[in-house]
């Protein structure tokens, strides 16, 4: 499935990337919402939308490489059906024809899924995640599942057991990660709109990294149910788009309550997309100081304080808050709650239960230590002995036990600085993309990528990253809106206020 994509060796017959050019902006540059508009105006069919993306998955792919497995004819497929249906008169779903990248965490019935891990490299899922399962509702195109660290575990993408996905802006550098494959996705214009998964920050610094917008929705807003455990308590499904409205859209579809999720709350899912353009009155943002402590990146900060400025011209009052429990603690925390659930999730992984079995005859003990060890990759296996360090009696007091004590903590201060101010903001990673490998033997620096981003998960509080800038180099800088639990439409709100008065979600990269 990796080297041998199907992708790659058939004979295309769709027109390549530069002949589609349709009102201004190419067919692939377009929104999910424009692309909408178009189909129902007569002016794109869904296969023909379909075939533009599959050209420029074609055409980029050797340099971007977001995906990991692309069914070529399944996706014409769906796109023809979805066709049919608009000329059969049958009511469409509200993404019809609209293709999405699934990052390759997520279970598509008949579809490989495999956490680019070597270990789930047979996996074909009988049954589809919730959120898949809401996608073809909505008479989506599934074109693809992206390329992430193995088992999400990661920063850049580099982690994965396939290929290192590169940023769309400067493919010497990393797209971030872990969803860093259905970032690249959306930024290349390889989909108009993909789903990723946020556990510490997978969604939120990619999509700042790759110059898109990306949301963390708040935990439980989202079905887990078909999205392979990383870290239970932290895991959350959310949207990758161009614009905020996008983003609107997909929350809209993939949110809502799911009784195979015991952690999803049933609570109405707000019509995001109606309210979007009604901006905060008296909009109070919180900036806590310790965001922008030594650690951030100068040129980052420039682009941050300047959006702040920008919110204060369109009548916001900043509000000095103080976060000093997540500016200190949170990436050990998370390094020790995340860790202490994977050890536990990825037990299952052994080659008898789940997963490669090695092809070495050895005994029951054997087997699931070979099996572990050419199955997993060198950051997972130092995830589960951490964990199961971290869980082991005589530890446990000290660092898990702990560790959910100052979780607690840390859900506090936020709860003080909400009540304060609408929203928080700061820089969502402290530096922009870095370059392939700069990182990558020394766990320390890539675990720092994080340090914005990893309370609000620790929190189970609300989250996006909006593009705001682009440092000297020409590289995207985001900035991150937290927001209370299940206030997502205000956050939208709020984002969008930025988004109308500036045009960076309009930049495209020229691949
Ligand atoms: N980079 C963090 C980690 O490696 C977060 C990953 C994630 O959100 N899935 O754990």
């Amino acid at each position: 499935m990796y080297s041998a994509c199907p992708l790659y060796l058939s004979v295309f017959s769709v027109p390549s990337v530069a002949n589609i050019s349709l009102f201004g902006s190419t067919m692939i540059e377009k929104t999910a919402t424009e692309l909408l508009t178009l189909q129902k105006s007569g002016g794109a069919t869904a296969a023909s939308i379909a075939d533009a993306f599959l050209a420029a998955v074609r055409a980029r792919e050797p340099k971007v490489k977001a995906f990991v497995h692309v069914d070529e004819a399944d996706v014409r497929r769906q796109a023809e059906a979805v066709d049919a249906k608009r000329k059969a008169g049958s009511q469409l779903g509200v993404l019809a024809g609209v293709p999405v990248a699934i990052k390759d965490v997520l279970c598509t019935r008949g579809t490989p899924t495999t956490c680019s891990s070597k270990i789930l490299k047979n996996f074909v899922p009988p049954y589809d995640a919730h959120v898949v399962e809401k996608l073809r509702a909505a008479d989506a195109v599934l074109i693809g599942k992206t390329n992430m660290d193995e088992f999400a575990m990661g920063s850049s993408t580099e982690n994965s057991a396939v290929q290192t996905t590169r940023n769309p802006w400067d493919t010497e550098r990393i797209p971030g990660g872990s969803s860093g494959g259905s970032a690249a996705a959306v930024a290349a214009c390889q989909a108009p709109l993909s789903l990723g998964t946020d556990t510490g920050g997978s969604i939120r610094q990619p999509a700042a990294l790759c110059g898109i917008v990306g949301v963390k929705p708040t935990y439980g807003r989202v079905s887990r149910y078909g999205l392979i455990a990383f870290a239970s308590s932290l895991d959350q499904v959310g949207p990758f788009t161009h614009d905020v409205t996008d983003a609107a859209l997909l929350m809209e579809v993939i949110a809502g309550h799911d009784r195979r999720d015991s952690t999803s709350i049933d609570r109405p899912v707000p019509a995001y997309t109606k309210s979007l353009g009604e901006p905060i009155k008296g909009l109070k943002i919180g900036v806590p100081r310790e965001f922008f402590d030594a650690g951030l990146d100068a040129e980052v900060e420039a682009s941050i304080r300047a959006a702040l400025k920008e919110y204060q011209a369109l009548g916001a009052t900043l509000v000095d808050v103080s976060l000093p429990h997540s500016a200190k603690y949170a990436v050990a925390v998370y390094y020790i709650v995340a860790t202490a659930e994977a050890s536990s999730n990825l037990a299952r992984f052994d080659g008898m239960h789940y997963g490669h079995r090695t092809a070495e005859k050895t005994d029951l003990i054997g087997t699931y230590a070979k099996s572990r060890g050419e199955g997993f990759g060198k950051e997972v296996q130092r995830r589960i002995m951490l964990g199961s360090y971290a869980l082991s009696s005589g530890y446990k007091d000290a660092y898990y036990l702990k560790a959910l004590k100052v979780r607690r903590l840390i859900l506090n201060e936020f709860t003080d600085a909400f009540a304060k101010c609408d929203v928080v903001m700061g820089p969502t990673s402290p530096s922009a993309a870095f370059k392939i490998g700069e990182k990558s033997d020394n766990p320390l620096a890539m675990y720092l990528s994080d340090i914005y981003t990893i309370s609000c998960n620790l929190a189970g509080i609300a989250g996006m990253s909006i593009p705001c800038g682009f440092t000297k180099g020409g590289l995207p800088v985001g900035l991150q809106l937290l927001s209370p639990p299940f206030d997502e439409e205000k956050m939208f709100r709020v984002a969008r206020m930025y988004e109308a008065a500036t045009d960076w979600h309009t930049k495209r990269p020229a691949v």
